[in-house]
């Protein structure tokens, strides 16, 4: 017995070793559920990534809990980034909030990926939607608002419905506001007052979109199939896998994602939102720089994970099989709305039904502290899998501790 541990130790250690020396360290910005995703895929890729590293303001944030070491420090702090940028190999973001300008500054010394021009164009609205446009990708119509009589201006052209939006830094809807009637001006204004502003079109859509792309180091592309998205007070309630539309529209709004992921630079998963309009066009609503909600699905329905794809693609592996196996419906646990702080995790025991908490400590009004994915793997059909989510759904509480 002694002896088999003797020789078995050593072996084992020198293997550990070796991983250690020969994988990268990588460095994300944010340490949320998508960065504690990323580590779990990191944590099965020892040979590639010997290490994971997140910079986050939360202490015991949730990748810290599945391994990664973390730099507890805003994700704009310059002298933070420039730390992981020393201990790390390779740097990517699963937030888009992080500070361009000091990533770019870090190009020479550190791999980042997606690039952080590709960041920078993505941060402000209004420059992604000029992007996409300049590159013949379809998007609502839009104009830069710089005043009052702009926007008058701009309504006359465009007719009413518009949705007034602030440039940067709003997410889940947070910056949007529909202005329905000429009177409804003022107040637009008071609430975005001393932001850079656009409006849009409003778009008449049947259905909310998206597709998760991925570009590798070495240029290849691949895409997932189109996925629909609905969403309850502005924030993804659930996914269905792949999107109930006929093929023609699939076809095509995998078509501009892949094109997107022509015209964008540097490596990366990427979720490309869109709207599917009533005479059936897609158009490009946003697109988020990293991995993505609409994706989780992947965990479970697909050979490849959006996860691993995304550290495929920054690592410059052949990116993997994006093939839907199993038709799936993600759905969001939120934070009830009636309370803050600690409360029990539920547990389900449901076969093909597969329950992913976040481990935040605390529940928010509206956080997102995990996700099911429901997996259709004995043929049951959309119809039949909505109505489990729905029961299912109604199932979950979340209660204080
Ligand atoms: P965003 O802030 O661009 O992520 O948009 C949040 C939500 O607002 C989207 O999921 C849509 O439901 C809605 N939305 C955004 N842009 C438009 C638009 N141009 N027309 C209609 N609805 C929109």
């Amino acid at each position: 017995m002694a002896f088999l541990i003797v020789s078995i130790f050593p072996k084992l250690f020198v293997i550990e070793l070796l991983f250690f020396l020969m994988g990268k360290i990588l460095g994300i910005i944010g340490g949320g559920q998508l960065g504690m995703m990323l580590t779990e895929a990191a944590n099965t890729m020892k040979s590639e990534i010997s290490n994971v590293i997140v910079l986050d303001p939360t202490k015991n944030c949730p990748a810290s809990k599945v391994g990664a070491e973390q730099i507890v420090a805003d994700f704009k702090d310059a002298s933070a980034i420039k730390e992981l940028a020393k201990k790390c190999d390779i740097i990517t973001y699963e937030i888009e909030s992080g500070d361009s300008q000091v990533l770019k500054s870090l190009e020479e010394t550190c791999e980042i990926n997606p690039s952080p021009e590709t960041l920078e164009i993505i941060q402000d609205k209004l420059v992604q939607k000029r992007f996409l446009a300049k590159n013949d990708i379809p998007v609502a119509e839009f104009r830069e608002i710089t005043s009052k009589d702009e926007l008058e201006s701009k309504i006359n052209e465009f007719g009413l419905p518009v949705l007034l939006k602030t440039r940067t830094g709003a997410y889940d809807g947070r910056g949007n506001f529909k202005i329905s009637a000429l009177d409804q001006i003022p107040e637009a204004l008071q609430i975005f007052k001393g932001q850079s502003l656009m409006i849009e079109k409003f778009v008449d859509f049947k259905m909310e979109v998206s597709v998760i792309a991925s570009r590798s180091t070495s240029g290849e592309i691949r895409t997932y199939p189109l996925v629909e998205n609905m969403h309850k007070d502005n924030i993804l309630n659930m996914t269905i896998a792949p999107a109930r539309t006929d093929d023609t529209i699939s076809k095509n709004a995998e078509k501009i994602a892949h094109k997107t992921m022509e015209v964008l630079h540097g490596a990366g998963v990427f979720g490309i939102e869109m709207f599917v309009t009533d005479d059936n066009h897609v158009l490009i609503n946003e697109i988020a720089p990293r991995v993505h909600n609409s994706g989780h699905h992947t965990l479970q329905s697909s050979t490849t994970s959006q996860f691993e794809q995304h550290l495929r693609a920054i690592l410059g592996l052949e990116l993997g099989d994006t093939k839907l196996i199993y038709p799936t419906i993600m759905y969001n646990i939120l934070g009830p709305k009636n309370f803050t702080g600690k409360y029990k995790p539920p547990s389900i025991d449901l076969e093909n039904t597969f329950l992913k908490m976040y481990g935040k400590l605390e529940s928010k009004p509206q956080r997102k502290i995990g996700h099911v994915n429901l997996v259709d793997k004995s043929g049951l059909g959309m119809a039949k899998l909505l109505e489990n989510i729905d029961i299912l759904s109604n199932s979950i509480k979340i209660v204080p501790e």
